[in-house]
């Protein structure tokens, strides 16, 4: 019965979700469908992910490696095949498990970070996507922090020295603020960038603008986001004790 009750909260929830980022597409004038939702599912348990999954949603993120990996090995192991992205920092000793457990790494945010993923990814003889985490609000930690420090990964990109990664967005996360304008100027400084990278770096293919969560996805989508990164939304609150 709880467990009934769950599945249709996180299916109505998603059915909520997905009509948004619909409506947000048409007003601003987005082809329909561009947008990719991926439903973080961090602290939640893997209980949540097949609920989820049952309700048609592929596309996860999560941002500990250790929890997820023990999550979605288990969600496999019952004959799923989610598509799992890292949305949260990693420290160079957990990219092994990262790099076997998901087909993106989307906070990439230092030289070291991807020369460990190269090395990694080049042993199980995978290829991996990874978006270049930005670092465009003050409330935010984590990212790169200017656009030469950026320039100087992505030219050792271009020349190929890492085969085994394909560089293929940016990803950020906007300050947590109730001043909407704060908001908006994080999301187009990413799509800014995005677009200079275009010019700058026309033989690497960098287009995606990971960028809004819960709060803020209808902002984020106005200013061109090709994926939103929702947890609350669709989940609930998370536990942080548990
Ligand atoms: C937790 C998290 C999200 C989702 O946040 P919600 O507010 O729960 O939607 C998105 N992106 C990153 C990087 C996160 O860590």
């Amino acid at each position: 019965m709880e467990n009934q009750l769950e599945f249709e909260s996180v299916k109505t929830n998603l059915e909520r979700i997905k009509n948004q980022i619909l409506d947000c597409e048409k007003s601003s004038n987005r082809p329909l469908g561009s947008v990719k939702l991926v439903a973080v599912s961090k602290f939640h348990p893997a209980e949540s992910v097949l609920f989820a999954m049952d309700a048609g949603q592929n596309l996860f993120g999560e941002n500990r490696v250790q929890e997820a990996a023990k999550k979605f090995d288990f969600v496999r192991e019952q004959g799923r095949s989610p598509e799992l992205h890292i949305i949260g920092q990693l420290q160079r000793n957990k990219v092994k498990e990262a790099v076997r457990i998901a087909s993106c790494i989307e906070s990439v945010d230092r030289l070291e970070l991807l020369q460990e993923i190269e090395k990694q990814c080049a042993k199980i003889e995978k290829t991996i996507q990874i978006f270049f985490e930005i670092h465009t609000g003050e409330e935010s930690k984590s990212g790169f922090e200017s656009a030469e420090s950026l320039y100087e990964v992505l030219k050792k990109c271009a020349a190929g020295e890492f085969p085994h990664v394909n560089p293929a967005g940016l990803m950020t996360m906007a300050p947590n603020t109730d001043d909407k304008e704060l908001i908006r100027k994080s999301f187009s400084t990413l799509r800014n960038l995005r677009d200079k990278i275009r010019v700058d770096f026309p033989s690497l293919c960098i287009n995606e603008l990971s960028m809004g969560m819960s709060g803020d996805f209808p902002i984020a989508i106005e200013e061109g986001a090709t994926i939103v990164r929702v947890g609350t939304a669709i989940f609930g609150q998370r536990n942080y004790d548990a």
